[in-house]
C-alpha cells in the first residue's frame, strides 16, 4: 500500500529551459513517472505544471496551489527533476525546503540531485545548500547577461530611449544622439534661471502659462514629435504645472549628462520594474550639447536641498541654515535662541559635542556673525564688479550671438502660434456658415482664439525688450549673480544661497567662506591677464 501521496510538480520558465529538450514538460513528466514506477510507496495523485515563471520568484498559480494542496493536507510528498524546478533562489527554497515541508510532514524528492527527505543523512543537507546557492549565481548570471546588452550602448553613450527629454530632440542624422531643440531648450533656461531668481516651481508655472508657452507635452504634440501617453504630468488643459517645473529642474539631462538605465529591475530577484537608486543609473557626461551649466544645475538642486531640510513646517529659513559647518568635525551648526533678560538672541553651534568627537565646539552669535559675512561678501561683490569692468571689452560678439539666438528662436515660435491662432480664428466664421459649429461654439471660440492672440502678442512685444536688453547688456552670466545684489541694504538668504558655497567655523573670530563661482572668477583673472599680455606685447 502506498504511504506516499504525490504531487508532481514541474515547472518551465520563459526562456532559458525552452533550449534544452530535457527540460521540457514532457521529459520532466516521464522522469517523475518513472521514478514513481521504481516506488510503489509513493502514489502519484496530482501533476501541477507552472509554464513561463521564473525560477526566483514563488509566485506561480500551480506551485500555490499544490501548496494549498500541502496545507489541507491532501497530499504528503512532492517531486520534481531537479532542485531548480522548486526555485532558484537560496533563500526561499531553502525555507521550503528545511521549514515548510517538514512542519507538514511532507517528503520532498529531487530526482536527478539524489535528494529524498525521506532518506536524509547530514550530508544531503549539504549538497542540498550548495547546490541552491549555485542555482542562485546561475539566475544572476542570466540576468547580468540580458541587461549587458543594453548597457553597453548606455555606456557607449547612446540614446535608446523613444521619447527625448523636454528641451532635445533626436538628431535627424543619428537618432542615437540628442541634440537641442531650439523653442523648448530656451524655454528649459528660463526655468532654471527663474529659479535661482528665487521663483518657486509654481510661480514659473504660472509665469509659463502667462507667456503662452506650450507645455512639455503641448509642445511634441504640437510639433508631431514622439510622445508618451504617460509620464507627463501637465495640467488637464496642457497647462505648465508645479511638478512639470520641478521634474525639469532635477533632470541632469540638461547639463550634457546623458542619464538612462534609471527604471530597470534593482535585484535579479524581483520581477517588478521600478525606479533604480540613482547611483545604478548609467552616466555619460558630454554625451549631448547642455542647455544648463552644471554649476547651475548643481545651484538649484542645492536651494533645494537646504530649503528642506531645514525649515520643514516652517515659511522661512533661516539665514545660514545649511550653510555653516563646524570646522571642526564637519557637522552642519544648528540655530538656536536664547532668553535673556527678556531679550531673544540667535545662535549657531555644533550639534556633535564634546561627546560624540568635537573637540572644539563653536557657539557664535547670528548678529556677528551676519556682519563678518556681509562685509566679505560685500568686498567679494565689488571684486567682481571691477573685474566685470575690465573684461567688457574682452570677447563681448560671442555672449551677445548667443543671447540673440535663444530670443530669436523663442520669438519665431510665438509668431508662428499667433499665426495660426489667427486662421483658426478667420476659419470660424466660415465653418459657422456651413454649420459646423454652433452660434454658441463660435462665441465662445472666437473669444478663446482673441485671448490666445492677444496674450502672445504681448509675450513677442516682451521677449524682444529682453532680447534688446541682452544685445546692450554685459557678458559673464555668473557676474550677474553678483552684481545683482550690490548696494543691497543687507544680508539676504538669497544671496547667501546664491553666492556663497559654505561657511567653515574654525572658532569664534575665524571664519572661511567658500563663494559660488571660485572657478568662473579664477578663469575671468586669467582672461584679463591674458588680454593684458596680448596688449602689452
Ligand atoms: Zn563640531
Amino acid at each position: 500500500m502506498p504511504t506516499y501521496s504525490a504531487t508532481a510538480y514541474i515547472r518551465l520558465s520563459y526562456a532559458s529551459d525552452r533550449t534544452v529538450e530535457s527540460d521540457s514538460v514532457a521529459n520532466q513528466r516521464k522522469l517523475i513517472e518513472d521514478f514513481i514506477s521504481r516506488n510503489p510507496d509513493i502514489q502519484l495523485v496530482s501533476e501541477k505544471v507552472d509554464d513561463g515563471y521564473s525560477g526566483i520568484i514563488f509566485d506561480r498559480p500551480a506551485f500555490k496551489e499544490m501548496m494549498q494542496d500541502v496545507t489541507d493536507g491532501k497530499i504528503n510528498c512532492v517531486i520534481v527533476k531537479d532542485l531548480s524546478r522548486l526555485g532558484r533562489e537560496y533563500i526561499e527554497t531553502g525555507r521550503y525546503l528545511r521549514r515548510i515541508f517538514p512542519t507538514y510532514g511532507v517528503r520532498f524528492i529531487a530526482i536527478n540531485d539524489g535528494i529524498d527527505t525521506a532518506h536524509e543523512s547530514s550530508s544531503d543537507d549539504l549538497t542540498v545548500s550548495v547546490k541552491n546557492i549555485i542555482n542562485e549565481a546561475y539566475c544572476r548570471d542570466i540576468s547580468i547577461k540580458t541587461r549587458s546588452a543594453l548597457d553597453v550602448k548606455r555606456k557607449n553613450g547612446d540614446f535608446v530611449g523613444a521619447f527625448t527629454v523636454y528641451g532635445y530632440l533626436k538628431s535627424e542624422d543619428n537618432k542615437n544622439q540628442l541634440v537641442p531643440d531650439p523653442y523648448a531648450s530656451a524655454v528649459v533656461k528660463d526655468i532654471f534661471r527663474m529659479r535661482l531668481d528665487g521663483a518657486s516651481a509654481s510661480t514659473i508655472a504660472a509665469e509659463l502659462n502667462r507667456l503662452c508657452i506650450p507645455s512639455p507635452l503641448a509642445h511634441k504634440r504640437n510639433h508631431g514629435l514622439p510622445h508618451s501617453s504617460k509620464g507627463y504630468t501637465d495640467c488637464k488643459d496642457c497647462k505648465w504645472s508645479a511638478t512639470t517645473i520641478i521634474r525639469i529642474l532635477q533632470d541632469e539631462t540638461y547639463t550634457g549628462t546623458l542619464v538612462q538605465g534609471r527604471y530597470g529591475t534593482p535585484h535579479f530577484k524581483i520581477k517588478e520594474t521600478e525606479q533604480l537608486p540613482a547611483s545604478e543609473w548609467v552616466r555619460v557626461p558630454n554625451a549631448h550639447e547642455a542647455i544648463i551649466a552644471p554649476q547651475d544645475f548643481d545651484l538649484v538642486q542645492r536651494l533645494r536641498g537646504l530649503d528642506t531640510r531645514t525649515a520643514p513646517k516652517k515659511e522661512t529659513v533661516y539665514l545660514f541654515s545649511g550653510i555653516l559647518v563646524c570646522g571642526c568635525c564637519g557637522g552642519r551648526m544648528t540655530r538656536k535662541t536664547i532668553r535673556a533678560s527678556g531679550k531673544d538672541y540667535y545662535y549657531y553651534y555644533c550639534p556633535t559635542g564634546k561627546k560624540n568627537g568635537c573637540q572644539h565646539p563653536t557657539m557664535l552669535k547670528e548678529s556677528a556673525l551676519t556682519q563678518c559675512v556681509w562685509e566679505s561678501l560685500k568686498a567679494h561683490i565689488e571684486n567682481v564688479a571691477s573685474l566685470n569692468e575690465m573684461l567688457s571689452d574682452v570677447d563681448q560678439e560671442f555672449y551677445r550671438q548667443a543671447a540673440a539666438q535663444k530670443f530669436t528662436s523663442e520669438i519665431a515660435e510665438n509668431e508662428r502660434q499667433l499665426e495660426q491662432a489667427l486662421e483658426f480664428k478667420n476659419k470660424l466664421y466660415e465653418n459657422l456658415i456651413c454649420g459646423n459649429v454652433t452660434k454658441q461654439e463660435y462665441a465662445s471660440y472666437k473669444k478663446r482664439y482673441s485671448d490666445m492672440a492677444e496674450q502672445l502678442r504681448a509675450s513677442i512685444a516682451e521677449m524682444k525688450a529682453k532680447l534688446q536688453k541682452e544685445l546692450d547688456g554685459e557678458h559673464g552670466e555668473w557676474m550677474n549673480r553678483f552684481l545683482q545684489f550690490q548696494g543691497a541694504d543687507e544680508l539676504s538668504r538669497k544671496a547667501v544661497v546664491q553666492l556663497i558655497q559654505y561657511i567653515q567655523v574654525k572658532g569664534k573670530n575665524s571664519l572661511r567662506i567658500k563663494f559660488n563661482f571660485d572657478d568662473e572668477y579664477r578663469e575671468a583673472l586669467e582672461t584679463l591677464a591674458a588680454a593684458e599680455h596680448r596688449k602689452a606685447g
